[in-house]
């Protein structure tokens, strides 16, 4: 297994589409393993393949605190919606930042698992939160785009500070 880079907000990179997986085999399987690592390793509790710049319909998830709930969706689809929470929330692509976004309290999502197996999961909560923010950014998106620009903008300026100093 292997750490990956984990791409930053502004990288014009996290803004990519993930194309959907043809079929679950080994490389997808070794890319499942190494978000996993990269996620602990982070640490965080999400981690979406764009993320590491690979464009695959491929999310990893453990809200667990002892890494006991390892969580893979691959083309992943939310089939049912309800509710709305506002949550705060936080990403490995743009770390140190915490804002509340809104989102649907309760999803029921329609994925492959890690056999290649279709799955349907009803969730709530921070997981539910998790599986809607690491799906959007399969689709380039991030939980800042749900703040004001003053307030993106403020971020970017954040990190582009942070990523001046640290290289
Ligand atoms: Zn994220």
């Amino acid at each position: 297994m292997s750490i990956l880079t984990i791409l930053q907000f502004p990288d014009p990179k996290l803004r990519q589409k993930a194309a959907p997986v043809v079929s679950v085999d080994d490389s997808i399987r070794t890319l499942v393993d190494d978000m996993f690592e990269t996620m602990y390793s982070a640490p965080g509790i999400g981690l979406a393949a764009v993320q590491v710049n690979v464009l695959k319909r491929v999310i990893v998830i453990d809200i667990s605190e002892d890494k006991s709930q390892p969580k893979c969706f691959i083309n992943p689809e939310i089939v049912k919606r309800s509710g709305d929470e506002k949550m705060d929330e936080g990403c490995l692509s743009v770390p140190g930042i915490y804002e509340p976004v809104s989102r649907a309290k309760e999803i029921t999502v329609r994925y492959l698992d890690r056999d290649g197996n279709a799955q349907e999961l009803a969730v709530d909560g921070l997981l539910a939160v998790c599986v809607q923010h690491e799906m959007d950014h399969l689709d380039g998106k991030l939980f800042v785009d749900y703040l004001s620009e003053m307030k993106r903008n403020r971020i970017r300026k954040k990190m582009e500070k942070i990523r001046q100093h640290t290289m």
